[in-house]
């Protein structure tokens, strides 16, 4: 809906200590990637920053009437963004006892064979959206399930909220059961009235979702590829090499591709806007692929760590000889939090087990800066800067009393942050705003239902 020309501007400003980035941290030295501003000024207008920088600088370029929101004990941010999630599997987070492909056959496929009723799928769509604002989240990348019905439930709830989300259709025409399994030709017709409903309406974008390679037949990927290429800008979702006993599987069905990886690039799925899930049983060539194709693995490591899936490799994934994008996903239902704070607390102990030190700059871009240029969507999301979209978070540092005791002990813009990653959650995420609107405020007197 466009405003007549008479309308004013909607503008709004917030204040306080925020930090964003101004370069890769895994490229470059962290401490100097990261930018600290102790006093800022983030002035928005119709949805956008016009302005950033320090207070002092910018308090005359505050226009007249404009509501100034301060946050002196906090820290402003770019929104969360998460690379790997499933909506409908919210239901069932905290399954107890399987490992992936137990997993998905007792508690998953169960859970997703409800959302053929779309009353179901807007109430969890409905549901799930509020809880990743509650979070902090106001980007991911998210999987449906393979009824059309679950899409349009998402993406209407999606657009009402006016978040920017990229989710899809899952494509699955095997080894699932009766009510959960499309066609070739089915799937590919149902994703592209989809995509013609919503890929680039408000800021809704579209992912083309083959679950995985076991679940769709050599047809239905290359028909995936094929669907790619019918509409610019579209993005590509699905899973890579999580559990060694998929990748076995995967080996006996695909036996002539070279390897998981090559069973995609082969069906022409593997390139920019592609986001590979998990990403843990790789090697050195797929990481090369992965480099050359411009695709981006989604760590998820509350989700590995769940299911007993092994540790993902992040800083051989970002080597700067050939650097591979890296987002987080929270992976719900195997991961345990759609917090990315605590997905970044997994994360280090996660990189600590491999021998590695994930900065608390580093650990911030990948949920922020570093999973909009997973998504190419860097242009728009991830950072505070003039013309981005004013998708924010508001962190407390100090939520709970063991965070204020520690927080007490930090010297460093750096100590807070890994006090937020390690310590927070949702308590920590004082308010989130989308596109300049504040659509969660952890303060406010709760809402009658
Ligand atoms: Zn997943």
């Amino acid at each position: 809906m466009t405003s007549p020309p008479s309308a004013p501007p909607r503008r709004r400003a917030l204040r306080g200590p925020a930090v964003t980035f101004r370069a890769d941290p895994f490229l470059d030295d962290p401490s100097r990637a990261l930018v600290h501003e102790p006093d800022a000024l983030i002035l928005v207008e119709d949805g956008h920053i016009t302005r950033f920088g320090a207070f002092d600088a910018l308090r005359d370029a505050i226009p007249e009437g404009t509501p100034v929101t301060s946050y002196p004990d906090c820290i402003l941010s770019a929104g969360f963004v998460d690379t790997h999630v499933h909506y409908p599997q919210l239901p069932m987070i905290a399954a107890y006892g399987e490992q992936l492909l137990e997993w998905l056959e007792r508690y998953t496929f169960p859970t997703e064979a409800r959302f053929a009723d779309p009353v179901h799928a807007g109430q969890v769509a409905r549901r799930f959206l509020r809880e990743l604002l509650r979070a902090g989240t106001t980007s991911a990348a998210v999987y449906c399930t393979v009824h059309p019905q679950s899409v349009e439930a998402f993406f209407a709830e999606s657009a009402r909220l006016n978040t920017r989300m990229v989710a899809g259709k899952v494509l699955m025409d095997r080894n699932a059961p009766d009510g959960l399994r499309d066609t070739p030709q089915g799937g590919y017709d149902e994703s592209l009235a989809l995509i013609d409903r919503w890929h680039g309406r408000g800021r809704q974008l579209y992912a083309v979702t083959p679950r995985f390679a076991a679940t769709s037949t050599e047809e239905q990927l290359d028909l995936a590829g094929s669907l790619l290429r019918q509409r610019d800008g579209l993005f590509m979702q699905t899973h890579l090499s999580e559990n060694q006993a998929e990748v076995d599987w995967i080996r006996q069905l695909f036996p002539r591709r070279r390897s998981y990886l090559d069973v995609y690039a082969h069906a022409g799925l593997v390139g920019p806007r592609s986001v590979l899930g998990h990403g843990i049983h790789v090697d050195e060539e797929n990481f090369c692929t992965c480099h050359a194709a411009g695709c981006a693995l989604a760590h998820c490591p509350t989700s590995n760590l769940f299911l007993g899936s092994g540790a993902f490799r992040l800083f051989d994934a970002v080597d700067p000889r050939r650097p591979v994008r890296v987002g987080l996903g929270t992976d719900i239902g195997a991961g345990t939090s759609l917090s990315q704070l605590q997905t970044l607390n997994e994360a280090y102990k996660v990189a600590q087990s491999t021998g590695r030190r994930l900065h608390p700059a580093q650990a911030f871009w990948l949920a922020t800066a570093g999973g909009a240029r997973s998504l190419y969507l860097d242009d728009r999301i991830g950072t505070i800067a003039p013309g981005m979209e004013a998708d924010l978070c508001v962190l407390d540092p100090r939520a709970t009393p063991l965070m204020a005791q520690r927080a007490e002990r930090c010297e460093t813009i750096e100590d807070l942050l890994f006090v937020l990653m390690m310590l927070g959650d949702d308590r920590s995420v004082r308010a989130t705003y989308v596109a300049g609107e504040l659509l969660h405020d952890r303060d406010a007197a709760p809402q009658a239902a």
